[in-house]
C-alpha cells in the first residue's frame, strides 16, 4: 500500500468495483479498499463444495450498465444470458416469448374486457401520465383489476427485481424501471460472479493500484469540506492513506457515519431518513437430475417465492460436472419490518415442494438466509435514495443506495459508477 493514491475507492460491491475500474481505466492510481475476504459484496459468489452460491445478486441484466461498463474497460462480462425463461403462475408454466406481460394477462384475465382494462391502464402509464409515488403499485393496480393471477404475476416481477412487495412499492417507481429498461432480459457469469469483480481488481492493479482485502475503512478525513483520504485499519494496523478523491460503496448511511460530525449537512441527514433498506430470503439448493426446464423462473401466487434460476444451465463452472445448482428468491410478507423468520422459511419450503413435488426426495439445500439491515436486498426502496454526492466535496457514493432514477440492483449500482465516473471526468478535482 502506498501513502497516496489519485483515488480511494470504499467496498468493492458492483458500484465499487466499476468505479475502481472505470478510474483505473482513466490512467488514475486507485486503492480499492474491500472490509471482507472477497471482492463483489451482495453480487459475489463463494464456493460450497463446488457449487458457486451467490452472495446475493446473481442474474445480470444484459446489455445494461454492468455490461457497458465492461466493454468500456475492455474486459469480457462472461454473462450467458438466460435462454429458457418462463413464468409459474398457479401451478402452470407460461413460456416467455415477446410481450409477455400482456400475453399472460390476456390468458388468465376473467374476460377479454378485464384484459382490455389493465393493459390500457398499463399503456396509458407508459405513454401518458406516469402514476405518482402516493400509492404503492398494488393499489394502483386494484383499480383495475382484483384478479389473484394478474396481481400475482407483477408481485414476482415487482418482488424479484425490486426487493419489495407490489404493495411496499411506490406506484411511480415500476414505470420508471420499464421506461429505462424494458424488456430485460438477464445473465449468468461464468464460472461464479466472483470472476468479473477479479478481473476489475486485475485492471486496478495493472494501473499501478492496490486492492486491498480484509481491509475496513474507518474514517474519512475531511479539510474544510473537501475530501483529503481516509483511515484504515489493515492486518492489525491504523493507516492513514490521501487522495483528492474518495468514492464509497459503503452506502449513503455508512458513508455519513465517517466523516466528522460538522460537515453531516442538515439536508442530506433529512434525506437520509428517508432510507429503508428491504429485505431479500435466499435459498441455494442442488440436485443430480434437471428438475426443471428453464434456467430462470418468475414465480406468482405463490406463498412466497419470487423467483427460481438454475445457473447451471447456462453458465460454465457455477455447479460441479453433472450437478444442478438452483437460486431461490423469495419475499417476505413485510420486506420493511421485521418477519417471524422460521414462518417465512417454512412457506418458502412449502412453495418450492408444490413447484417442484420431489424436493424433499431429489433435493439438498446448500444455503438459506435473510438479507436485511446492513446487508439487505436494496439499501432503499425504490423512490427514496439520496444523491451520489455526499455532503463532502469529491466524497461520491456509488451502489445500490444512490442509484439514479428507473435503475435498479446491479444496473443501478454500475450505472452510479458511470455517472460518478463522468462527473469526476468533468470536475476533476476542482473546488467548486
Ligand atoms: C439476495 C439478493 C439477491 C439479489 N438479486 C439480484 C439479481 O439477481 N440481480 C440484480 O441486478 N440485483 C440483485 N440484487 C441486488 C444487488 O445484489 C445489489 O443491488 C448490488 O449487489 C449492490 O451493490 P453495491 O454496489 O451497492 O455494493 P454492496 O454489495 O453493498 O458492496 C459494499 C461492499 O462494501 C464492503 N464494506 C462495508 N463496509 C466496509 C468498510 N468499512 N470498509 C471497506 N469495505 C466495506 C462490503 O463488505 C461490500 O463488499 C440482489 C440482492 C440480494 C441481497
Amino acid at each position: 500500500m502506498q501513502s497516496n493514491y489519485d483515488v480511494i475507492v470504499l467496498g468493492s460491491g458492483v458500484g465499487g468495483c466499476c468505479a475502481a475500474a472505470l478510474q483505473a481505466y482513466q490512467g488514475k492510481r486507485v486503492l480499492l479498499v474491500e472490509k471482507r475476504a472477497y471482492l463483489g459484496g451482495r453480487f459475489s459468489t463463494v464456493d460450497r463444495d463446488g457449487f458457486q452460491c451467490a452472495t446475493g445478486g446473481l442474474a445480470v441484466p444484459t446489455g445494461q450498465s454492468l455490461e457497458q461498463v465492461c466493454e468500456t474497460v475492455g474486459i469480457p462480462s462472461g454473462v450467458k444470458p438466460s435462454t429458457k425463461i418462463a413464468t409459474w403462475l398457479d401451478g402452470k408454466f407460461y413460456d416467455h416469448k415477446h410481450g409477455v406481460t400482456r400475453r399472460i394477462i390476456r390468458e388468465v384475465a376473467e374476460s377479454p374486457e378485464e384484459a382490455d382494462r389493465v393493459l390500457a391502464a398499463l399503456n396509458r402509464a407508459m405513454a401518458w401520465e406516469t402514476p405518482g409515488n402516493d400509492i404503492s403499485f398494488g393499489a394502483w393496480l386494484t383499480q383495475y383489476t382484483s384478479n389473484h393471477r394478474i396481481h400475482g404475476m407483477f408481485q414476482s416481477t415487482i418482488s424479484s427485481l425490486l426487493t419489495v412487495n407490489s404493495n411496499e412499492l411506490p406506484a411511480g417507481e415500476y414505470f420508471k424501471v420499464m421506461k429505462v429498461s424494458a424488456p430485460l432480459r438477464f445473465g449468468f457469469i461464468e464460472g461464479g460472479s466472483i470472476r468479473l469483480w477479479e478481473r476489475m481488481a486485475d485492471l486496478v492493479r495493472q494501473a499501478g493500484g492496490d486492492v486491498l482485502l480484509g481491509a475496513a475503512a474507518k474514517t474519512v478525513s475531511v479539510d474544510n469540506f473537501r475530501v483529503s483520504g481516509v483511515t484504515l485499519r489493515y492486518q492489525q494496523q491504523t493507516h492513514e492513506v490521501s487522495a483528492p478523491v474518495v468514492i464509497s460503496n459503503l452506502g449513503p448511511a455508512v458513508t455519513l457515519e465517517l466523516i466528522p460530525e460538522q460537515y453531516q449537512e442538515l439536508s442530506y441527514l433529512e434525506a437520509m431518513k428517508r432510507v429503508t433498506p428491504t429485505a431479500i430470503i435466499w435459498l441455494h439448493f442442488a440436485s443430480d437430475e434437471l428438475l426443471l426446464d428453464y434456467s430462470a423462473i418468475g414465480v406468482g401466487c405463490s406463498r412466497r417465492v419470487n423467483m427460481i434460476d438454475i445457473p447451471s444451465l447456462e453458465a460454465e463452472g457455477v455447479a460441479p460436472p453433472g450437478k444442478h445448482l438452483y437460486t431461490v428468491g423469495a419475499a417476505p410478507l413485510d420486506a420493511l419490518n421485521p418477519v417471524d423468520l422460521d414462518g417465512e422459511f417454512a412457506a418458502v419450503m412449502d412453495d418450492l415442494r408444490d413447484i417442484i413435488p420431489e424436493f424433499d426426495e431429489l433435493c439438498t439445500v446448500l444455503t438459506k438466509t435473510c438479507y436485511r439491515g446492513k446487508w439487505p436486498g436494496f439499501r432503499t426502496v425504490p423512490g427514496s435514495r439520496p444523491s451520489h454526492r455526499s455532503p463532502v466535496e469529491n466524497l461520491y457514493n456509488v451502489g445500490d443506495g444512490v442509484c439514479p432514477p428507473g435503475y435498479e440492483g446491479s444496473m443501478g449500482a454500475a450505472r452510479s459508477a458511470q455517472l460518478v465516473s463522468e462527473e469526476i471526468a468533468q470536475r476533476g478535482t476542482l473546488s467548486s
